[in-house]
């Protein structure tokens, strides 16, 4: 249920009517926008009568949210979320982040990669020091080592780092480090130990969508993150698992304008899972872009036949440069402003 506050209520108002609603037993969310304050109020609301909150003095309108997605959801929070990363990017409400870098942490070329990604305008490195391969023969990552060389490159460039975490006794070691965004893997998305955890730090979250997620499915994933009081969730968009056979996953482009729709997290497209070849990652990013995205997360290797990982699907760092100038071109189309009757 949320409550949408009159412009006329005072601060004081505000907090007790805050009160009176916790002292019932439920939790709020409040959102002051520039134009209406909601309160949200979670738990079972059906306790409550929306007529006796309308009496209220300082209460416009209460309107029940039918999603089990509360913090999560527009209705909650009409504006746009925009997540600060470190280094002065921030992400959503318009700002628009590439997060780019090898799938896998290797050593040294990791410095060569992201010199070359920032030098191609990438705002974020991605490297993933925690492998969360398919086959346990498969290469692992480089552990805690992986994540110093991720630091190091992150502190040379002024660039945010993203790296996976898998564990919940690793969340820790991550703030330690002092990694400015925590990625949970499409593996791990219903992993809700893990959600929890990291829920309960301020470090943004990129969250992947799971292989076989649906979008409410997903929504409630950020849910755990968000309910533990962590509100910096990115989602991501990476591909779902369909019956074809001729791409890694299936890019679900709709859930770019859904989650839009539906929440107010800043939403990113990864093209690299999504497609699995290197020869489609490019048209995946720009339909992404195109669709809307706050952001695109690509791998990107000097040398992609070389690579401990996901060779298949990387880009060289001269094919990102291309990717990266087209991209910009596309976020000018969907950015213009033209006027109200010809959206
Ligand atoms: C990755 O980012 O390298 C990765 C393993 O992604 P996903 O969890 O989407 O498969
Ligand atoms: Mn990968």
């Amino acid at each position: 249920m949320i409550a949408v506050v009159k412009e006329t209520a005072t601060q004081e108002q505000l907090d007790s009517f805050i009160q009176w609603i916790e002292g019932r037993g439920f939790k709020t969310n409040v959102s002051q926008g520039d134009n209406e304050t909601i309160v949200g109020i979670i738990g079972d609301t059906t306790q409550i009568d929306p007529f006796l909150l309308e009496q209220m003095d300082i209460i416009e309108r209460v309107q029940r949210v039918s999603e089990p997605f509360k913090k999560a959801n527009r209705k909650f929070h009409p504006e746009d979320t925009v997540v600060d990363c470190g280094y002065g990017v921030r992400i959503g409400g318009g700002n628009f982040q590439v997060m780019a870098g090898p799938c896998s942490v290797e050593g040294q070329n990791l410095l060569t990669i992201a010199r070359a990604v920032k030098e191609a305008g990438a705002t974020m490195l991605r490297g993933g020091a925690y492998k969360p391969r398919t086959s346990p023969y498969s290469y692992q990552g480089m552990g805690p080592k992986g994540l110093d060389l991720l630091m190091e490159a992150s502190a040379e460039l002024h660039m945010p780092v993203v790296t996976e975490v898998m564990d919940p006794r690793d969340v820790q070691l991550f703030l330690d480090k002092g990694v400015h965004v925590m990625q949970i893997g499409a593996r791990n998305a219903q992993n809700f130990p893990l959600l929890k955890e990291v829920g309960r730090t301020s470090t943004p979250v990129l969250l992947k969508r799971g292989m076989s997620m649906t979008i409410d499915e997903f929504l409630m994933a950020a849910e755990y993150v968000m309910s533990e009081g962590n509100p910096n969730v990115i989602l991501c968009e990476r591909g779902i698992r369909t019956f074809e056979t001729r791409t890694r996953n299936t890019f679900d482009v709709n859930a770019i304008p859904v989650l839009h729709h539906l929440s107010h997290l800043p939403v990113v497209g990864d093209p690299s899972h999504a497609t699995g070849y290197t020869r489609y990652v490019r048209s995946a990013a720009y339909a992404a872009t195109a669709a809307g995205a706050d952001g695109l997360e690509i791998e990107v290797h000097d040398k992609p036949s070389e690579a401990w990982s996901d060779g298949a699907q990387a880009l060289t760092p001269s094919q990102f440069a291309d990717a990266m100038r087209r991209v910009a071109l596309i976020r000018q189309a969907v950015t213009a402003d033209i006027s109200e009757e010809d959206r």
